[in-house]
Parts: C-alpha cells; structure tokens; sequence
C-alpha cells in the first residue's frame, strides 16, 4: 500500500513524488510514455513571471512565480539561467506609461536578488537595435530565465527515486477503483498497486482520466490550449530575446535557442483533439513568422524554418471568452466524501511554478497524511545543482580538467547534468576512455541515460534528455537507433524462448 499514486509524469507529477518521497511518503508514479512525452517538453522554456498576466489582474500568480525565478535558479543553475528580455515600444500598441508600470510591477512583486532590473534602451545606441526596423527606436530590457523544460522534469524524477519513489515510464494507467482502504490501480500490463491517495497529473489528459480511468460522471473543467513553436536559423548574434507585441494583445517571444538557432513562439488556439496528435498547423506557421516579420527588418521566411513543436496547455477553464485569456493559475480539485479515499487533480499551471504546486498538493493532502515531515523543497538543490555563484567556475574548472573533449561538449554536459557530469567522465584523460562516439554522444554518456534516465529509446535521448536531434547528422541519427535496436533484441529473443 503506497501513500501516493500519481498519474503523469510530467513536470507536476514528478514535482509532487519528488516533494512526496522526500517528505517520507511512499509513492508509486506511472507515466505512460517517456517522461516529459506530454506538455513538458513542448513549453516556450521560460521560467518567466509573466509579464503578460499582470494584465489579466493574475497578481497573486506573477508573484508567486516571480519568487520561484530565483528559487529554481539556486537550485539547478545548470539547467536554469538567467536571460534579459528586449521589449520594442510599437506606437501603435500598449503606452509607454502602462508598460513602465508592467515592468515596475515586475521588477518589485517577486524579491527579486540575484537578477538585473529593468532599462531603458535607445536602439540607435544598443545591439539589439541592428536587427529591429528603424521605426523602433525605443524599448526596455528586463531579466526572467529559461529552463531545459523536460530534463527539469527527469532531474524531480532522479530526486524521487533517490527519496525512495518508484518512478515508472512506459506504464500507463488502465482503470483505477476506490477500495475499503484506498485505490486499486490497475496498469496495462495487468499489475495492480494500491495506494491510499490517487493523484491525478495527467495534463491534458486530466479529463480523460477522469471520465474513462476513475469513471466519473461529472465533466471536468478543464480547457485544452494548443501552443505551437518554430525553430529557424540563428537570426542574430547577441544573447538577447526579444518579446514583441502583436496586433491582437497576444505577445511573441524569438530566443536564442541551442548555439545555432532562434525560437518563436507561440499561440494560443482552443484544442479538441486528441493529445497526443497534437501538431503545429500551417496558419500557426504563417502567424508566428508575420509577428516576428513585423519587428525584424528583414522577413523571417518559411524556407527557415528548421524544426517545429506544439503542445497543450491543459488550463483550468474559468469561462473566459478567449483562450489566451484563460488563467494560468493552477486549481488542484480535491474529491472524496467522509470517509472516501481520496483523488486529487491538478488543473492548469506552469513549469515555474510547479514546486510551488506540488508544495500546495501536499499541504491539501496534508489531514490524510499526517507522519508526512515538513515542506523541505525551497532550499534543495536539485540533481547536480550547486550553488549559482559557483556555477561559472565549476564549468570552468571542468572545462581545464577535461581538455581531451571539446569544449562546447563540456558545456553540454554541464547543461545537462551539472556536476553529475562527473558520473559519465570520471577518471578518463582521453576521449577513447568514455568508448565509442556516436556524433557527440560517448558510450559512457548513453549508458549513463540508460541506467539512470529511464531512456529507452533514440528519440528519448534526441528530444528530451537533450535537443541534440537540432544537432546531429543523419546517420548519425541512423546509428543511434540502431544502437538502441541492438540493445533492445537480446531482451526480444529470451521473450519469444519463454
Ligand atoms: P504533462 O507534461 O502533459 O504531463 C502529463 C503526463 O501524464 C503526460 O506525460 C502523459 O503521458 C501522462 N499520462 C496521461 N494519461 C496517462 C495514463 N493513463 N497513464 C500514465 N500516464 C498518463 N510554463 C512555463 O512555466 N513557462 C513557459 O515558458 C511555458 N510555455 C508554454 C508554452 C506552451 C505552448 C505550452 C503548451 C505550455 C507552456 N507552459 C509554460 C506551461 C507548462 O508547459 C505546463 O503547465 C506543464 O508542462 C504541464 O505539466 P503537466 O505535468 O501538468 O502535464
């Protein structure tokens, strides 16, 4: 008998089994997919306040994740880093007044300590003004983060396993029942587990769960928004974003994205499709290169383009009438009369706020789970997190030790794993040491995913634990499958003997 069950595995529901298990609580967690498969994976990659939703009166969220910015950069600053935003003033948009006051607002709400505030720019004088049209000659910078959204996910995943949770991927839930004593969860394999609490964290797929897994009558609130990116060509050369004002109140943000290219995004589009076939369409396509095209003084065109994603942002639907406008608030539903074992659901949230979310779940879980020890989150570093003032040095120093490797793979491997990197390149002084290479990515790196990163697969490897899919060649693409092929027919084989 587990005290938890959570369904999802993706940035809530690992949250909650990472703050669960470290708690004291005995969790049990199934994805279905790969982790991070879901809406994860497919966010703009911002660990933002949102400038956006102090416009929609959202104060209470804007602070919260304003506060979580700094939070989440001490904790993993290998995976989180801070970057400024470049915000053009179009005289035909938002005033000046009303922006000065946003970025007020922005700069003072969140205890702020570690990142820049706001200023003023003058683009005949600035960088980021070479690449605007001419008649934007004035804006302000401002600073938020960017996150590696699905290794974040894997990192809360890694804690929990460490804390003691059984984290399971490629398992999908069938049916879950209320028992004498709590819920009897059957999985596609036929195994069923039991827990006290069930914890619904399937993103878009919450109502579905609802509806077809616990068999629920009610319609659940939620609002399926599907938000789509495209990745094209790197289109300048400084560090900055840019966030430009669209004519319809909505926003586009273009980012420096993996050394080579720029990001853009995103939509904001009411979904009713299935969640897994989501997928940008062409109209997106148009819409996103026309918002930045409006800005960049020369077009960004579709023969750009070099790769694309779209997810859903599974919203709590509070009844406004655009989807842009829906909260971004996260609302977790309690369910279970007197005596009743009980579900929880989480409806909505960010990426950034998710260790705030999972904190919320367990305080609401709270009278059903009394040993459960203290919130403990807050001051934790995450997997192969170190302090963000020796964040710099650390790379540096691994940077000198390691100089049979280029250094651009150093790097990588401290973005992905931070001072776990270790774990992969131990005592090896030359290349060969970490075996053989396929592209950038060393037999020592592949087996280190395999046995502590729940990767199966090349795609888990190419789009998830990392963005090298973006980077690698083709065959090298082929070689990485058939490396996961090969390791995957031994297994085959003792199957069909049994
Ligand atoms: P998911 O990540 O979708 O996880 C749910 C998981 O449940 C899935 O992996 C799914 O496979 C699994 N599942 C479903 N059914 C079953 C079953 N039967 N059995 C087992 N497993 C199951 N937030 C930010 O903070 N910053 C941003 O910049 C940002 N940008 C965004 C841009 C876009 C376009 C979108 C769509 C969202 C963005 N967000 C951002 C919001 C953020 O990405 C989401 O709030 C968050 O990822 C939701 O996480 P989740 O865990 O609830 O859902």
């Amino acid at each position: 008998m587990y005290d938890l069950f959570i369904l999802g595995g993706g940035v809530n529901g690992t949250a909650i089994a990472r703050d669960a298990a470290g708690r004291g609580l005995s969790v049990f967690l199934a994805e279905q997919n790969d982790l991070a498969s879901g809406t994860s994976s497919a966010s703009t990659k911002l660990i933002h306040g949102g400038l956006r939703y102090l416009e929609t009166y959202e104060f209470r969220l804007v602070r919260e994740a304003l506060i979580e910015r700094e939070v989440l950069l001490n904790a993993a600053p290998h995976i989180i880093w801070p970057l400024r935003f470049v915000l053009p003033h179009h005289a035909g948009l938002r005033p000046r007044w009303l922006i000065r006051l946003g970025l007020f607002l922005y700069d003072h709400l969140g205890g702020r300590k570690i990142l820049p505030g706001t200023r003023s720019i003058n683009f005949a004088k600035d960088i980021t003004g070479e690449t605007l049209k001419a008649e934007f000659t004035h804006g302000w910078e401002y600073s938020d983060c960017w996150v590696q959204d699905a290794r974040l996910v894997v990192l809360n995943a890694i804690d929990a396993r460490e804390k003691g949770a059984e984290i399971r991927t490629r398992t999908k839930v069938k049916s879950a029942s209320r028992t004498a004593q709590g819920w009897d969860v059957v999985l596609e394999s036929g195994e069923a587990i039991q827990a006290k609490i069930l914890v619904n964290a399937a993103g878009p797929w919450v109502s579905e769960v609802l509806s077809t897994i616990v068999r629920q009558n009610e319609a659940a609130k939620v609002r399926l928004v599907k938000g789509s990116h495209v990745v094209v060509g790197r289109l300048y050369d400084h560090d900055r974003c840019y966030i430009f004002q669209n004519g319809d109140g909505r926003i586009c943000f273009a980012i420096p994205y993996e050394g080579k290219f720029t990001l853009i995004g995103t939509t904001d589009l009411d979904y009713a499709g299935e969640p897994d076939r989501v997928e940008i369409s062409e109209d997106e396509i148009d819409y996103l290169l026309k918002s930045v095209s409006e800005y960049f003084n020369r077009p960004v065109r579709r023969t750009q383009v070099k790769w694309s994603y779209a997810g859903i942002r599974p919203l709590y639907d509070d009844g406004a009438t655009q989807a842009q406008q829906a909260t971004r608030e996260y609302v977790l539903k309690l369910e279970g009369s007197a005596g009743e074992s009980p579900m929880l659901s989480v409806f909505g949230g960010k990426i950034t706020t998710s260790r705030k979310l999972a904190e919320a779940v367990l305080e609401k879980l709270a009278p059903f789970i009394p040993q459960a020890k203290q919130p403990w989150t807050r001051a934790a570093f995450l997997p192969g997190g170190l302090a963000y003032s020796k964040s710099d040095s650390y790379l540096a120093d691994m940077k000198k030790r390691f100089t049979f490797l280029k250094p651009q793979i150093v790097e990588r491997l401290y973005r992905a794993y931070g001072n776990r990197m270790e774990l992969i390149l131990k005592d090896a002084r030359f290349a060969s040491d970490l075996g053989k290479f396929i592209g950038p990515l060393s037999e020592s790196e592949l087996q280190y995913l395999i046995e502590n990163e729940w990767v199966t697969s090349a795609d888990d490897v190419l789009w998830r634990r990392s963005k090298l899919g973006l980077h690698m060649k083709p065959d090298e693409i082929t070689e990485l499958q058939s490396y996961f092929s090969a390791k995957a027919k031994p297994k085959l084989k003792k199957k069909v003997k049994a």
